[in-house]
């Protein structure tokens, strides 16, 4: 038997999916997902990732559990204040789901590190919240030829997207989205600008989607489609994002994303 009675039992409600089924979840427990940041939107797909079976997690982040993150980042628990994020989470993990490995990493995602991260697994999913972070992801993940789950949200709205130039020719980048940095202090941080606990949770879930989708090859996925989330609005919208011809931001041909004599111009849309 591929599965024991205790996996078969854990997975019955999605392995009864035809798109899922004894195929699928054998392709979940042999998959490894690394999730950079365990914070708003990394901690409620980390559950649901560890939930639905995906055999490993990599997990990267630097950051203490602080009381202030237990308004939205539901892996942690007032006695886990001041711990590690990375102990904190996986222990939680492990409680959810021993069946899976898992790997906390306290570090920060940062070049010198990220190339050897993103090649020792399946798939990316970043839910770190500076865009500096977000950007450095992108292009290990473009170098490794790695598909990236990639969110941000912010007070009640929230986007996502998967970026995965290597794998369609004319799928977009990070950098056809987003050319060029924006200035330091043109986003606010989560700790000024403020974010809804349930929206993070409603992104986090809708990364996870996106990731045990591409791990399955159920599509379509949102490659070359930004969601928007307003949850004031409860309202979802999607943009068309067009790969930008002269982007450099594509594969191992490009390998410096240092793009600081870019232009601030918005990236080309496509409704
Ligand atoms: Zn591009």
């Amino acid at each position: 038997m591929r599965f024991s009675e205790c996996e078969l039992d854990r997975y019955a409600r999605q392995m009864v999916l035809a798109e899922v089924g004894g195929r699928g979840q054998e392709a979940l427990r042999a998959a490894t997902v690394l999730l950079v940041g365990v914070g708003g939107l990394g901690a409620p797909a980390a559950l649901y990732l560890a939930g639905a079976g995906v055999g490993r997690l990599v997990l990267v982040d630097d950051d203490d559990v602080a009381l202030g993150n237990l308004q939205r980042q539901v892996l942690y628990t007032t006695a886990d204040v001041g711990r590690p994020k990375v102990e904190a989470a996986a222990k939680r993990l492990a409680a959810l789901n021993p069946e899976l490995a898992l790997d906390p990493r306290r570090e920060r995602f940062e070049p010198a590190n990220g190339e050897a991260l993103c090649a020792g697994v399946d798939l990316v999913l970043d839910g770190s919240d500076s865009f500096a972070t977000r950007a450095t992801v992108a292009a290990a993940a473009a170098r490794t030829a790695r598909p990236l789950v990639s969110g941000s949200v912010q007070g009640f709205e929230g986007q996502a997207t998967v970026f995965a130039p290597h794998a369609d020719a004319a799928a977009p980048c990070f950098r056809c989205l987003f050319p060029a940095d924006p200035p330091a202090d043109a986003l606010p941080s989560c700790a000024l600008g403020g974010i809804l606990g349930p929206v993070a949770g409603q992104l986090g879930a809708l990364m996870a989607t996106e990731a045990v989708k591409w791990l399955l090859g159920v599509g379509p996925s949102l490659v070359g489609t930004l969601l928007l989330v307003d949850g004031r609005a409860a309202r979802t919208d999607r943009i068309a994002l067009a790969r930008r011809p002269a982007c450099p931001g594509h594969g191992a041909a490009h390998p410096d994303l240092n793009l600081r004599e870019t232009s601030l111009a918005p990236a080309e849309r496509k409704q």
